[in-house]
This record gives structure tokens, C-alpha cells and sequence, in this order.
């Protein structure tokens, strides 16, 4: 007899990973251990009865400001850097499959013989049947990030939450690993964390995560299982939402 699925809080999951994430302790690119490690925490989310999709960013490989910063178009730099995203995707997919997790890569600029293309209807069917769908391109539109691209697909898969995993538990008032007086918090409103300009996610996505009520929960992904507790209400973690 199988054990019976545990209650959980969020059941269906906007998963943010930044390039960095993917990154693990090298300089440049991606640390396969580090996605095999990220790729095991989904799979036993997944089990628990979850349903996850993921945007990936590009930060390891390529962003686009720092092209612009040396000279180049921004438009260009920022279609560069959602290549930079496609990359990642599929390394993340192929993660997933080694764990026998079912995984389809969606790109929002289409390349047919690389990924399927982003269509929503096709998204949530297999969301709904149990794969996990990765979002890759971002929006597909330069001057944008992957946060906001986040919040856009979570908002259209009718997520429960965003989850922005990052390297720290939460978010503080400073950055924790500078300032040893930094305060940590459990709750925050979209307006305090726009108001203070507190570092989550831009601007953009912030406003677009308050305009349509969607939680964003800010965890560590260093501490593995955290994405499992986080689907069971029992992670350490800032959530923001609500006014106030
Ligand atoms: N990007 C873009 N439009 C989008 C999403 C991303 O132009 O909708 C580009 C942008 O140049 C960005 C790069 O892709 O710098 C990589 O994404 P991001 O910086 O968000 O990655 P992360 O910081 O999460 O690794």
C-alpha cells in the first residue's frame, strides 16, 4: 500500500531559477551537480503531488545589460541573453530526465527544432497531466527579465505562489552576508518591498505580482528539501503579498 499525499499548502508552483542558481560555485555557466541536486528536490516536490513549472534565467552565461554596458545594442544584448536562457533549460530538462521526471522545454521565441514553443493552452495541459514545464526565453520581449517573465507565467498557469529560490532564507533588510545586523523578514507587502526597494525581484515583476495577487515566496535553495517544505507551508522563508 503507498503512503497517503500530504496536505499541501500551494499545489501548483511558479519555480524562478536564476542563472546563477544553476551556476553552484564556478564563475561562468552551468554546474551540472548543482542542477542534478535542484533537479532531485523537484522530482520529490513533484512526487509529494505538486505541480511545478519553471522559469529559468541566463545571468551564468549572458545578460543583456552587461553587453549594452560594453557597447552593444541593448535589444541585441537582451536576445542574446534569452538564448542564454534556452541553455540553461535544457541542461535543466536533461537533469529532469535523469531523475525520470517528465519535462518539456517551452521557448517564448520559437526554434522548432530545438523546444516546442510557448502556447498556453499546451503549457497547461502539461502542467495539468503531471510534467513539468520549463519557460524558456523569458517573455520573449527585450528590456524585460526572467522575474517578470516569472510572474507573468505564474499568473497564466494559475500558480499559487512564485517561488524565487536564492542563496539566502528569506529577505533581509540588507544584504546578510555584508551586514551582520541585517533583519530578516517573514512577511513583507509588495508595497513595502517596492517602497523600500528591497532587493526580490524588479520593479516590474513586483508591480505585476500586486496587481494580480499572486503570492511570491523568497526561500534558499542551498538547504536541499527546502522546495518540499515550501509546498507544505513549512519552509523558512519571506512570503509577499497583501497590502499594508
Ligand atoms: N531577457 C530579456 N527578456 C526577458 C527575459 C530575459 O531580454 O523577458 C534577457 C536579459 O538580457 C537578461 C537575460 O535575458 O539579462 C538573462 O535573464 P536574467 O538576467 O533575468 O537572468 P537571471 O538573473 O535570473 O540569471
Amino acid at each position: 500500500m503507498t503512503a497517503p499525499r500530504p496536505e499541501l499548502k500551494y499545489k501548483r508552483l511558479l519555480l524562478k531559477l536564476s542563472g546563477e542558481a544553476l551556476m553552484g560555485k564556478q564563475s561562468y555557466g552551468i554546474d551540472m551537480s548543482v542542477a542534478d541536486r535542484l533537479a532531485n528536490d523537484i522530482a520529490e516536490t513533484a512526487a509529494a503531488g505538486a505541480e511545478i513549472a519553471i522559469v529559468v534565467g541566463g545571468g551564468n552565461i549572458f545578460r543583456g545589460l552587461t553587453g549594452a554596458a560594453k557597447g552593444m545594442d541593448r535589444a541585441t544584448a537582451d536576445y542574446m541573453g534569452m538564448l542564454a536562457t534556452v541553455m540553461n533549460a535544457l541542461a535543466f530538462q536533461n537533469a529532469l530526465d535523469h531523475r525520470g521526471v517528465p519535462a518539456r522545454v517551452l521557448s517564448a521565441i520559437p526554434m522548432q527544432t530545438i523546444c516546442e514553443s510557448y502556447v498556453r493552452p499546451k503549457a497547461l495541459s502539461y502542467i495539468g497531466k503531471g510534467h513539468v514545464v520549463i519557460f524558456a526565453a523569458g517573455t520573449g520581449n527585450p528590456f524585460f527579465t526572467t522575474d517578470t517573465a516569472a510572474v507573468l507565467r505564474g499568473i497564466e498557469m494559475n500558480c499559487d505562489a512564485v517561488v524565487k529560490a536564492t542563496q539566502v532564507d528569506g529577505v533581509y533588510s540588507a544584504d546578510p552576508k555584508k551586514d551582520s545586523k541585517a533583519k530578516r523578514f517573514d512577511r513583507l507587502s509588495y508595497s513595502q518591498v517596492l517602497a523600500n526597494d528591497l532587493k526580490v525581484m524588479d520593479g516590474a515583476a513586483i508591480a505585476l505580482a500586486r496587481d494580480n495577487g499572486l503570492p511570491l515566496i523568497v526561500v534558499s535553495i542551498e538547504e536541499p528539501g527546502n522546495l518540499l517544505k515550501v509546498v507544505l507551508g513549512q519552509a523558512r522563508q519571506t512570503i509577499i503579498e497583501g497590502t499594508g
